[in-house]
């Protein structure tokens, strides 16, 4: 059970608690992403953030969730866990791969549909905790198998929300702006205890029993100290039919090498490189036309880049993308590293000349 490969997606709140509690268990290998600063938001409600800034003062505001929390576990408990500061679409396939399970505690719904489609490309088990907004004592936990016949995190959000969302994080066609959804995960201290320790228990159940769960589920948590036993509601997610990432293509999902022209990895003319997301290679800011070539991901691109020309942040829409390769692309000729695409990162080749959609009809 100590063995277990988990990572461990958002470190605010929520995520640095399921830290501590895997950390007082002793577990070994976790590896924490989230590619933000610590904020003092995120101090009142976590106790090793809070022995962060009682031993080190505001100096840590300038410094990485996931780096703070890596050193802070490293003193505390002499575990030596890995951190990456950066989006979970940022992060290379073949790192989450190595993984028993995904643990998500992110505020964002961006984040979460992202980490659901890493998990279901990898076969994962994904488990998803949040806590509710201000002053509510509620929580929530669901596991999503990744059966095919079960449900995943995208089955429960509504169609047209899915819809937006996926036309963010993976489309190259753009949709409008997208409207963030984030709680700030200002819940009660209780909820936040009850959530993490109800999603320890399920890590817990599934390293006991060695086994995946073969279902979706949710909890639905209520209650106080003041007045406990919890209200735990048990809900079997089910899966929509409407939700589009339960038939991902067929063909395995490969390495190639970082620094050696894609074009090399292609054999010939009848093979596509697909990414999982996609990336732009230039973009031009809304406001002044200032015109740039970042190699980022599109989805950040349209959030966070900051325009080096007016200064204004979200501005830039990417004008040229990229989501497959093939031999007649000049980009082609880049390696992944030019083209700004993850390290250790996971692709699939499938063969021009037999469409995916067409497979069942002919
Ligand atoms: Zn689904
Ligand atoms: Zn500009």
């Amino acid at each position: 059970m100590k063995g277990l490969n988990l990572a461990v997606i958002g470190a605010g709140a929520l995520g640095s608690e399921i830290c501590r509690i895997l950390a007082e268990n002793a577990f070994l290998n976790v590896l924490i992403i989230d590619p933000d600063c610590l904020e003092p938001r995120n101090v009142p409600l976590s106790s090793l953030y809070g022995d962060v800034f009682s031993t080190c003062g505001a100096g840590v505001f300038a410094h990485f969730k996931a780096e703070l929390l890596v050193d802070a576990i490293w003193k505390q408990y002499a575990l030596a866990w890995n951190g990456i500061a950066a989006e979970i679409a940022d992060v290379g396939l073949g790192r989450l791969a190595a993984c028993d399970l995904i643990i998500s505690c992110t505020d964002s719904t961006l984040a979460r549909l992202e980490t659901s489609i890493a998990a279901r490309i990898l076969g994962l088990q994904m488990l998803d905790g949040g806590v509710m907004g201000e002053g509510i004592a509620a929580g929530r936990v669901s596991w999503f198998s990744p059966a095919r016949e079960a449900a995943c995190y995208l089955c429960g959000i509504s169609e047209i929300r899915r819809a937006e969302l996926l036309s963010y994080a993976v489309s190259t066609s753009l949709g409008c702006r997208l409207v963030e959804e984030t709680s700030n995960m200002t819940g009660t201290h209780d909820a936040l205890r009850e959530t993490a320790a109800t999603m320890f228990r399920l890590i817990e159940a599934f390293s006991v029993g060695g086994r995946p769960f073969e279902n979706s589920f949710s909890t639905r948590l209520d209650g106080s100290r003041a007045m406990e036993p919890w209200i735990h509601k048990d809900l079997k997610l089910p899966r929509s039919v409407s939700c589009p990432w339960h038939d991902v293509p067929e063909g395995e999902w490969l390495p190639l090498a970082y620094d050696r022209p894609i074009r090399e990895a292609l054999s010939g003319n009848d093979l596509r490189l697909q990414t999982v997301w996609p990336q732009c290679l230039e973009a031009r800011c809304r406001l002044c036309g200032h015109r740039t070539f970042p190699k980022r991901r599109v989805a950040l691109i349209r959030r966070k880049t900051v325009c080096t020309q007016c200064g204004a942040i979200g501005s830039c829409e990417p004008t040229k993308i990229v989501s497959s390769l093939g031999s007649g692309d000049t980009a082609s000729d880049f390696t992944p590293r030019q083209l700004g695409l993850p390290e250790q990162h996971l692709y699939q080749f499938r063969r021009t000349f037999a469409p995916v959609n067409d497979e069942e009809g002919s």
